[in-house]
């Protein structure tokens, strides 16, 4: 039998980065890891900086997720963040730019540091990095 589905919409200011139907959605809100199968209950919570594991047919997929909010309602799961890419959509060096970037900023501390905003960009670039090395290992296990 067909394993049941649901619909994951992933959408930004800048575009619908993902639009399809999927067995698990895996995420992690301010509240803790939650894994997200068909017929879940009506939900709304905020999510960490992370990645966004997407599970069909017994292989995954992964996103890196900036600043998001998740709701799942009538078999769909919606996440609406600042930023979202897929892991093969994300420019890896420019990713290790941005980390260091904000480390060297963390670092340095100088007097006019937006830390609020540093410590972001860094968990910005820690997801799109963790993003491209799971969807490597995912890859590496088929
Ligand atoms: P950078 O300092 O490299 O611009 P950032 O974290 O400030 O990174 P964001 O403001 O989060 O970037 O994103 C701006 C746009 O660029 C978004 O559309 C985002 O999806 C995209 N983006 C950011 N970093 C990458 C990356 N490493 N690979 C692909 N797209 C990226």
């Amino acid at each position: 039998m067909a394993e049941k589905l649901q619909k994951l919409v992933v959408v930004t200011p800048a575009r619908l980065t993902f639009s399809d139907e999927v067995r698990m959605v895996v995420v992690r809100g301010v509240e803790g890891e939650l894994g997200i199968l068909p017929d879940h209950a009506p939900l709304i919570t905020r999510l960490v900086t992370d990645v966004v594991r997407i599970q069909k047919d017994g292989s995954w997929r992964v996103m890196a997720v900036s600043n998001g909010f998740l709701e799942v309602k009538n078999n769909q799961v919606t996440i609406l963040a600042d930023a979202a890419e897929l892991a093969e959509e994300i420019d890896l060096e420019r990713a290790r730019r941005a980390k260091e970037r904000a480390e060297e900023r963390l670092k340095a501390r100088p007097p006019d540091l937006d830390v609020v905003r540093a410590e972001a960009a860094l968990r910005r670039a820690l997801a799109r990095l963790k993003a491209v090395e799971l969807a490597q290992r995912y890859r590496g296990a088929r």
